[in-house]
């Protein structure tokens, strides 16, 4: 009889082989933080509750977090570019300071006055983006894991989680066109 640790780790095999990748590693956590996957350790976390689902919505969930291994390149890219909007952001005002006159109003107003208006910009724009994105990844990972789970199934399953309060209702919406 296998543990429930086994039984995870040999569905991340599986969906790995399904999908053509390599198997991410699997890390069992004792908290209740929800699954997820770590691009940067090409790494499925896997938390306490998670392993209690029933078996429909257990293959499902992993096979979802399988899935974002696939988009790992992305996910490491997108990282990378914020990474360096983020130092190119606070480089902005040093070479500001640097060139500018010596005097108070160019030495602290207008730099300040500038940073303050191109971080708000910055953000507003990195949230939006961000959101987006992540609805896109997200929604593409349900597509893959739809792939391996067939269709119906998970459907059946993201309105189950969808009840249970776990999946939001975009994606449920996106699998129900799936289903179509
Ligand atoms: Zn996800």
């Amino acid at each position: 009889m296998e543990t429930a640790e086994q039984h995870v780790s040999r569905l991340v095999a599986n969906d790995a082989a399904a999908l053509g990748i390599a198997p991410p590693v699997v890390r069992f956590v004792a908290t209740n933080s929800g699954p997820c996957y770590e691009a940067l350790f090409d790494r499925i976390e896997v938390d306490a509750r998670t392993l209690l689902l029933p078996e429909p919505l257990l293959r499902l969930v992993i096979a979802h977090e399988v899935a974002h291994a696939t988009q790992r390149r992305a996910l490491l890219l997108d990282f990378a570019w914020t990474v360096l909007g983020v130092a190119a952001l606070i480089a902005g005002p040093c070479v500001m300071f640097a060139a500018w006159p010596d005097e108070d109003l160019w030495r602290v107003s207008v730099p300040g006055a500038v940073f303050a208006f191109v971080v708000a910009m910055f953000f507003k724009a990195w949230r939006a983006h961000g959101a987006r994105r992540a609805i896109a990844l997200e929604l593409d990972a349900d597509a893959k894991a739809a792939l391996i789970c067939g269709a119906r199934p998970a459907l059946q399953a993201l309105e189950e989680m969808t009840k249970r309060g776990i999946v939001d209702e975009i994606r449920l919406q996106a699998m129900r066109e799936r289903c179509k």
